[in-house]
Order: C-alpha cells, then structure tokens, then sequence
C-alpha cells in the first residue's frame, strides 16, 4: 500500500491555465509539445514539483513579477515526477511554467498512444489517440496530474494535413503551417481535471452533426463506417436531453464528439466533449445486433454522458472517491437507458450486475466501497465490480427507499452546490440528507466504509409477528459487520419500509415479502413456512422480486446452506416465465451445476432442460414475427441457445447448423439474437473446422460485434488444437492487446480444454501478461471459478500464491476465492445432485 502524500500534491501550486501544443509524430511513434502554464504558488519555494514521466523535457522556464528564472529539471521515475529547481527562492503569487519536451507515442493503450487499423483498400493505418485517466495526463504534457487540482486547457494540435484532429474544445481556427502540416487551435474549455484531457489525431471520419439543443453532436470512427452510427447518435441526443433535466444543469461542455478507437483498453472514457470508446460500446448496426449488443452500446453511452456532470463537472477530490463518480455513472446509465427504451425493462438487467457484485461482497477477500488509495496502480485497481456495480446498487437502494423525487432533488443540489470543484462523499450525503430529512450519512457509511453485505433472518413467532435478525453473509464462514438496513416489505395488509439495524419485529400477516421491490444490496432468510409462502406465490411477484427470490437461493447453494437440487425445484416452478433477464441469470445457476456434476448426472441435467425449456422453444420458433417486442426477441436467443448447449438437444444442434450457414453467406437474412444463439451452439459442439471457419468470419466481418462473436466462438470450440492456436495468435499479437484478457478469460473458464489452456498459460507465463495492458492482467480469470477440478484448482492456486499481482492482488485474491466456493459446490453437487421430474 502506497502512501497517499507520497503521489498527493498539497496545494501550494496551484495551476489556473494550460496552454497546449502537441505535434504528433505517427511514423516515428514520437510527439514533441510545449506548454504555458498559469499557476498561483502560495508558499515561498525554491523548487517546483510536477508530474512527468517518459517525457523529456528540453527548457522549463519560471516567469513571474521578479522576471524568467531557467529552472534545472530533474526527475523521479518511481513517483512519476519532475523537480524545477530554480536556484533561489520565489514568493507567494503568480507565475508561468514555459516548458518544451518530447515524448513518446507507446503501444501500451494509455497516455498519449497508437491504434491501427486496416482501411478498405487493405492498408494499415495508424492514429495517435489518448487515454489519461487515471494517472496518464503525465505522459502527454507535464502538469499536476491529480483530480483536485482542475483548471482550464486551450490546445493546439499540429497535424498532417488531412488528418482529423480532436480535443475537448471546439475548433475555433486552423492554417496550413506551409510543409504539409495544419495547426488546428480550439477553444479553452471550462475548468477541470486533468485526466478528461483528449487528443485524438488520425485518418478519420465524423458523422453528420446533431444539434440537441444547442450542443453539436457527433460520431467519429475509421472511414467506412458510417454506417453503423446512427444508434449511438440516436442515444447520444437522448441522453444529453434527459440527463440535462433530470440534474437541471445544461451540459457542461461546448460540443460533444463521441470517438470509436480500434484499441481501446477499458470500455469507454469520459473526457469532456470528446468521449472515447471501444467499437463494440459505440458502432453498431441495428439490422443485425443482438438486443445485449444494442442495449450494451445505450448503456455505455448513457454511462459516459452522465459523467459530464457527475466526474466531469463535479469530481472525487482522490481516487479514494473514484465510487463517486463510477457508482453514480453507473446508477444513471441505467436510468438513461430505461428512459431511452422503457420497453427493454432496464432495471430487471441490472440485476444481473447486482448479483455479480453480490457474489464477489459475499467473499472473505471483498473490500470496502471506499478505501485509502496512494499509487497510480492503486488507483487502477478501485475500478472494479464494488465500484461500478456495487456502488450503483447500493445507490439505487437508496434512491427507491428515499424516493426518486427527493432523491433527484438531492442531486441536482449537490451538483450545483459543488460545480467546477471537488468532493468527498460526505458532500453527497449531506446534499441528500437536506433533501430527504432522513440520517443518510449514518445509513450509507456502513454500506461504502465496510466490506459485504448482511442477510436478514426472518422468523415467525409464538406471538404472530415476524422477528428479524441480521447476520454478515459470506459464502465461506460468517464476517462480524453489522448495517442499516433500509428495508421495504409487503403483505396483504399493504406496503411498509423501515430502517433495521441489530434486529426488529414485524407485524403484518403469514405472506410477509421482504426486500419488495428487489432493489436491496442484502438477502434474505426465511423459516421454512416463510419461505413456502413466498414460493407459492413465485410467479404474483414482480419480476425485480423474483429475480431476488432466485438469486437469494442460489447463493446459498454456492454457501451450501441449500442443496441444488432444492434450487432446480425451485427453477421448476417458473413455468411461464417471460423474462429474459430472468431466464439468463436463472440459466447461469444451471450452467454451473452442469460444469461440476459427473456425466451421469449431467445427461439427466441435459434433459431436465429441454423439458424445462422446450415449450417456450416451441412457442417461439426461430423466426421472430414483425410486431414482436425486443424482449420476446431476446428471450428467443437465451432459449435456444440454453436448448443447443445445456440441453444437449439434437434437433436444436441441427438447426443452429443451417442458421450459421445463413449468416455466413447473408448476415442481414438472420434476426441478431438467433444468429448469435446458433452460433453458440456450433461453437459448443463444434470442430477444429468450425473453429477455421469462425477465424474467418472474424476476419471479415461487417461490424465489430460480429469480429467478438467469432472470436468468441472460436474460443468456445471444445477442441485442443483449436484452443492450442488461438492462444499462440494471442501470443503473437494477432489478437489487439484490448481483446487478449477476455478471451484468455473465455479460454481458461471453457469446461473441456481449460485445464489444459491453463497448464499452456502457466508454460507461456511471461508472454501472457506482455500481451495485455497491465490493469487487464486480473480480469484473465474472470471465468477461473470454472476450474472447480480439486487437483486443477489447486494448482491455479499454487502458482497465485507464487507470483505477485502488485496493486491487483486483492481481485486475483477474490478470484481465487470464486474458485474455492466451487471447489465447494463440485464436492456436494458433482454425484448427489437430484434432478426434479417436470
Ligand atoms: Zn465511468
């Protein structure tokens, strides 16, 4: 753990102003810039400290009221740091920092960095683009590169002539400099933080322009795809309107350019004005995508412009806060998207998410929310589930227990309240604490300062009434942390909320329902007759209760407080269930069963899903019908494609076959999510040809989601040689650097050849890691629970234990425990598991 004053500047400088020049060296992979920045210095020095690194930096000069002193540059790599040593002492006031410096253009996706791509004709072309956040503003220019020191930026690009340049301002003007290059100048933004700078200077092509109420919107990407932006933009005007009122703030920025970069290391980042993404988050074509790839490009969209006000004009004063601004991204990306599309039932998905930030706070190795944060690879590792995803929950708990009015109202103060500047998270508790007159801060401290999550028992007593307990839940022996629970419940004597702390009674009837609404960051216990009378009525809840119901009880299947056989009773009651969400998350609990049972069990296991799924498969059919929703469209694939793979079943392998075929050769002749589903059952019982023939259609497909979804398959084909040369494709950097995590997460976690794709990774250890951006590095065991083999797991284990994750060590370490609870759940399930008759 780093110290925080070791990379924390105080605030005796003080910057006000950057102004910036950088030109772009493609072909040499290099850039020289100089600046000018303004500062106010508030304690007499003799030196001058700033971040900088792999930047050379030619002449710093200070200028002030006493005249220009020619500062001596030294530095410190380890803390990322340039001292100006001026010789004698300044005073307190105002001055200027001159400097010129070179840097370079790297491969490794962060700083100021190379992306290439292929154009039509075959050629490769490369462009300079930027990713600064968190700790990368350094590499492109020396500045005071943390969150509360913001100021404002004008920049001037040189560039090629013919080559697109982009920034966070607009461009205001630009002349030939007479050598083939053009000086592009653009406006000076409004004042902010450092790691929402971007430069993006390349071969490039903008959308049309939108005007949404002023603010020019735009979509840039690689020439040739224009014709997969309309969706963006059409979601990208939506949000801007909706999140402008829903804070009651007009956008913050003077234009918006979303960019779609070919290599692109997170999902997308949200520098103000010129916001980047990864191709799949932004490009896509409606004809043939699949509803999760759509809903993935709204909510990543919504995602990134709810930043501009919350991260972008109002920000965490230190990465400690970094929830602030990821959770409340979060919480809003998905009432952007349920605003966007209401019909899409956003918020049942995002259950899905809560329940994977459920799974990894259920773990001994879980963290705080919030927690002290020093060096920039600390500050990589926050932007994990508990951030995003957890951090979202608990949020949207509170917004459904404060009410979305008062908590709306709550928002929109505390982003007026604190515009330009920075926070802490009292700041937003106390803005909604005056909006609410209900004890935020107190509620919410336990929820964002400790780790996990309680379960609240519920008993029926001698006396009639319910009595509730609260325990710290984990998977694997119980934690000693206690909450306030704000809990809403209903039974047929109405609807009730309250706050339980240690323990509480209630007193309604026998149909009590705890955690109505599904919304709450905490499950739930019942005694048996409890219990039974909310089974029995299963299908009258709504469908955010029952998605809770389900995931609440395969969550103690994973602790082994139930068996899996009582959950599969359980999946057996849902009958008419139309949900597709619930379908998915439901269906994930199957899938895990059927990786740890024995293949007797698993053929029983195989029929139990064709019985429980081949009536809805029937109903509907492969084809969708013109006035079908987007969710019966959705359902269709999560059936067939749980019918071809878990249900084994023949005539669905069959048919999946010809709508492969289909694809191949017309890939608009196919609805998105049965395209998808088949080819997942292909790649599922597929060959090694199979394997060459999804290469091949990743190679030339038409939109980036269809290059994931061969990809995706060809790491799905149970087949050694195949998985043999898809990781020597990763090793060789065929695969881009952003897409080598995933799919060695895909690979390791596939029940067939991932135990052999781990000894392979393990042999190639060096190679691996080299082939990915460092943050990525956790993330290649995302699937590593799939390796529940005793021996295997073991082994994983042993050589965890044996290498050292740095800053990340925390998340290899929650994997790793993922892993144990289903070394846990294949020791109970494997043999005794019992498969319910239908
Ligand atoms: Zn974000």
């Amino acid at each position: 753990m780093g110290n925080e004053s070791d990379y924390r500047f105080g605030h005796t400088v003080v910057p006000l102003h950057y102004q910036i020049v950088l030109e772009p060296d493609i072909p040499n992979a290099s850039f020289v810039g100089s600046e000018v920045v303004d500062f106010v210095l508030t304690e007499a020095t003799d030196v001058v400290v700033l971040n900088a690194i792999e930047l050379d930096i030619h002449r710093a000069t200070i200028s002030g009221a006493g005249g220009d002193i020619e500062a001596v540059v030294s530095y410190n790599e380890e803390l990322e740091r340039v001292t100006l040593a001026l010789g004698r002492t300044i005073k307190p006031g105002n001055y200027q920092l001159s400097a010129s410096f070179k840097g370079i253009l790297n491969e490794k996706l962060h700083g100021f960095y190379l992306s290439k791509y292929v154009n039509s004709d075959g050629n490769e072309r490369t462009i300079a683009t930027s990713q600064l956040q968190a700790t990368d503003a350094r590499r492109a220019f020396p500045c005071w590169d943390q969150p509360d020191l913001k100021a404002t930026f004008g920049v001037t690009l040189i560039v090629e002539d013919g080559h697109m340049a982009i920034t966070n301002g607009p461009e205001i003007g630009r002349r030939a400099l007479g050598n083939g290059k053009v000086e592009v100048r653009f406006g000076t933004t409004m004042k902010m933080s450092t790691y929402i700078v971007a430069f993006v200077v390349g071969d490039l092509e903008a959308s049309e322009t939108i005007d949404v109420d002023g603010t020019p919107l735009r979509v840039i990407h690689v020439p040739g795809k224009s014709d997969l932006a309309s969706f963006a933009l059409e979601a990208g005007a939506f949000c801007l309107r909706y999140f402008a009122d829903y804070y009651g703030i007009p956008y913050p920025g003077q234009k918006l350019d979303m960019l779609a970069i070919p290599d692109f290391a997170a999902g997308a980042m949200e520098n103000l004005g010129a916001v980047t993404y990864r191709e799949t988050a932004l490009l896509v074509d409606t004809k043939t995508a699949t509803h999760a790839e759509l809903d993935r490009v709204a909510e990543v969209v919504a995602h990134e412009l709810a930043h501009m006000w919350f991260g972008d004009l109002v920000t965490m004063g230190w990465w400690e806060g970094v929830w602030l601004n990821e959770a409340f991204a979060t919480f809003m990306e998905n009432k952007g998207v349920d605003a966007f599309r209401p019909e899409w039932n956003r918020w049942l998905g995002f259950a899905a998410d809560r329940q994977s930030a459920l799974e990894i706070d259920a773990l001994k190795t879980t963290r705080p929310i919030e927690l002290a944060v020093g060096s920039p690879d600390e500050a990589d590792a926050m932007f994990d589930t508990l951030t995003y995803e957890k951090g979202g929950s608990v949020l949207r708990m509170l917004e459904q227990y404060l009410g979305e009015e008062v908590f709306r109202a709550g928002i929109s103060a505390y982003l007026t309240r604190h515009a330009y500047a920075n926070t802490v998270t009292s700041d937003l508790w106390d803005a909604l604490e005056e909006a609410s007159g209900e004890p935020v801060a107190e509620m919410m401290d336990g929820w964002i300062y400790q780790g996990g999550y309680p379960r609240l028992n519920a008993t029926r007593t001698s006396d009639g009434t319910i009595a509730l307990t609260q325990d710290h839940y984990r998977f694997l022996g119980a934690g000693e942390g206690s909450w306030m629970v704000p809990l809403r419940y209903r039974s047929s004597e109405g609807d009730g909320r309250m706050i339980v702390r240690e323990a509480a009674v209630l007193s309604v009837g026998d149909d009590v329902l705890l955690n109505a609404g599904g919304d709450g960051f905490y499950s739930i216990r019942y005694d048996d007759e409890l219990l039974e009378a909310v089974r029995s009525k299963l299908s009258l809840l709504t469908s955010h209760e029952r998605s809770a119901v389900l995931w609440d009880t395969w969550s103690s299947v994973l602790a082994g407080d139930t068996t899996g056989s009582t959950y599969l009773d359980l999946v057996s009651a849902l009958g008419d269930e139309r949900e597709p969400a619930i379908w998915s998350v439901t269906l994930g609990g199957v899938a895990e069963l059927h990786n740890v049972v024995s293949s007797d069990v698993r053929s029983e296991l195989q029929s139990f899903v064709r019985s429980l799924l081949g009536g809805l498969a029937t109903e509907l059919g492969w084809e969708p019908s013109e006035d079908e929703s987007d969710l019966t469209r959705q359902l269709r694939g999560v059936v067939l494609r749980a019918m071809g793979s878990l249900g084994d079943d023949a005539e669905t392998k069959r048919l999946a076959r010809e709508v492969v075929a289909s694809v191949a050769s017309n890939p608009e002749s196919v609805d998105g999510d049965v395209a998808s589903a088949a080819l997942h059952v292909v790649a599922a019982n597929g060959s090694l040809s199979d394997f060459a023939a999804f290469l091949d259609g990743h190679n030339h497909a038409s939109t980036p989601q269809e290059a994931v979804r061969y990809l995706r398959a060809a790491a799905t084909v149970p087949d050694d040689a195949a998985a043999i040369r898809l990781l020597h494709m990763v090793l060789d950097g065929t695969i881009r650097r952003q897409d080598s995590y995933w799919l060695l997460a895909a690979m390791l976690g596939q029940r067939q050849t991932g135990a052999a794709t781990w000894q392979r990774i393990k042999d190639n250890w060096d190679a691996v890691i080299a082939s990915m951006p460092k943050q990525h590095v956790r993330r290649m065991f995302d699937h590593v629970q799939n390796r529940s083999e005793p021996e295997v797991a073991k082994d994983i284990k042993a050589w965890i234990a044996d290498h050292s994750f740095g800053a990340a060590a925390t998340l290899v370490a929650q994997q790793m425990e993922r892993l144990d609870v289903r070394v846990g759940l294949r020791a109970r399930e494997a043999t005794s598991l019992q498969i319910p008759g239908l």
